[in-house]
């Protein structure tokens, strides 16, 4: 009888350990299930439903050339898997293990169906695999990169299946246009087109290019306006690529590859987070902290659209901003600047920022994205203090990015490297906002919020 392959964010042929080992069995069933129906399920957000899109049409075009296809069904995944195999006589499913709460619940009800083999392979090393000598999860990065990194290297990735044997009949499928995952009116993806390649071969090229750079990264990572970094984000989120490819690929580099190889460690690090604390995503992990008195109300729902269109007259902010709209995309110290900002110079809420990003990243994680908000909020388990508080302008200047504001906020690109960071009023071209709020008073007034929650 056939094997279903429960495709999740794992979109690849190759290192795909779920695959390999029903290809190895006998006739497969690829399936992907849109799952927008589970209680608890966090639907996928708009920029993420477009790259879906993209990488779904790659892995069907993938298997096809392997005499295989892709079956599309849409509904809550348990119980869709489990009418899939009795209309096929499959007898088990095989899948890559995922951590999003939603994940976890739908594969122990679907295991309480049929057999499920979950297999490892989307991280560095099993999510809660680290532990401390006493057998603890670690809850701060530095100890934990430091325990992964002696497990390190991981497995050697595997080459795609040599064949992918066909059912003697393919069940029926969903047409992925009808799923309607693109934008039609208005069409906000051209940006996105531009940029991205979505899909295996995509991200091996992306991978590909970074390889040459990575000796260099530690240098660049932090300017803006310099693409030192590897672009590979949405394809490891969607499991284009496998991190074990990555580390292969690059780990010999010399120069400062170990900082990037910790910038994947923190990707490890996110997923034992979210496995400790599965409500992460709207949840501070901080006692008390969501007590805070967030700015609610008209006002702050201005600003919280201001910072949304990149109009709080703060250019860097602005840049990143439109570079997400516009991409999909963030730097990623800009993405620390923007949140900063949000949380401490607007007194919004760290969860109206993760859940815009949730839904305007490609690379829309849900515990990178978490992990990383709680990071810059100060809630987090392994976070920076509420009272350090990033000055936006001195970030600008520090890390040179005049040429970053030129090419995302045009009505700037005139402005001299000295005056494009913080236009002074005369300065300041007249469709340019004036800045929400001053830094000096924006710090005080966070200062004070945070000592009267302090109380
Ligand atoms: P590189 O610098 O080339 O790093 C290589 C890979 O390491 C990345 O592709 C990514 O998989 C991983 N990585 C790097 N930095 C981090 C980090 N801080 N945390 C977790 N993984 C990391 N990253 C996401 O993948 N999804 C998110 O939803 C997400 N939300 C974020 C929200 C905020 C507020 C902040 C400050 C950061 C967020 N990040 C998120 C982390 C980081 O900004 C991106 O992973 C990075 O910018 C992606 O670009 P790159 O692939 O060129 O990264």
């Amino acid at each position: 009888s056939p094997v279903i392959v429960w495709f999740r964010r794992d979109l690849r042929l190759s290192d795909q350990a779920a695959l390999a080992e029903a290809s190895a069995q006998g006739p497969v069933i690829p399936v992907y299930v849109m799952d927008d129906e589970t209680p608890r399920h966090r639907r996928m957000g708009g920029a993420s439903r477009w790259w879906l899109h993209r990488s779904l049409e790659s892995l069907d075009a993938a298997l096809r050339e392997k005499g295989s296809r892709l079956i599309l069904r849409r509904g809550v995944s348990a119980q869709v898997l489990a009418e899939l195999a009795e209309e096929t006589g499959a007898q088990e499913v095989h899948a890559l293990h995922h951590y999003e709460p939603w994940w976890r619940n739908a594969e122990k009800a679907l295991a309480a169906k049929l057999t499920l083999c979950l297999h490892h392979g989307n991280y560095l090393a099993p999510p809660g695999s680290v532990t401390t000598g006493a057998g603890n999860p670690y809850k701060i990065y530095t100890p934990f990169w430091r325990a992964l990194n002696e497990r390190m290297p991981p497995p050697e990735p595997t080459p795609r299946p040599h064949t992918i044997t066909a059912p003697a009949q393919w069940p029926r499928s969903d047409a992925l246009a009808d799923w309607k995952l693109l934008p039609s009116r208005p069409d906000w993806a051209g940006g996105m087109r531009a940029m991205w390649q979505p899909g295996e071969a995509g991200a091996a090229k992306c991978l590909r290019a970074f390889a040459d750079a990575a000796s260099r990264y530690e240098a660049r990572r932090n300017l803006p306006s310099d693409d030192g970094t590897s672009f590979l984000s949405p394809h490891l989120h969607f499991g284009e690529i496998s991190p074990a490819r990555v580390w292969h690929a690059v780990a010999d580099a010399g120069g400062s590859v170990g900082t990037f190889l910790g910038e994947l460690g923190w990707r490890d690090y996110a997923q034992n987070v979210i496995l400790q604390f599965p409500d992460y995503g709207g949840k501070s992990a901080k006692e008390g902290f969501d007590a805070f008195a967030w700015r609610s109300g008209k006002a702050a729902a201005a600003d919280m659209a201001a910072w949304q269109q990149g109009r709080t007259g703060y250019p860097i902010v602005d840049a990143g901003m439109r570079q997400l709209w516009h991409t999909g995309w963030m730097h990623n110290r800009v993405r620390m600047i923007a949140a900063s900002f949000l949380i401490k110079h607007l007194l919004i809420d760290w969860r109206e920022g993760e859940r815009w990003f949730w839904d305007t990243l490609v690379d829309a994680d849900y515990a990178s994205n978490a992990v990383n908000w709680q990071w810059s909020a100060g809630s987090g388990v392994d976070a920076q203090m509420f009272v350090r508080i990033m000055a936006p302008l001195s970030q600008s200047e520090k890390f040179d990015a005049a040429d970053y504001i030129r090419q995302w906020v045009p009505e700037l690109a005139g402005l001299s490297d000295a005056d494009i960071h913080d236009p002074s009023p005369g300065r300041r071209p007249k469709d340019y906002p004036v800045p929400l709020i001053d830094h000096k008073a924006a710090r005080e007034r966070a200062l004070a919020a945070w000592s009267d929650h302090r109380g």
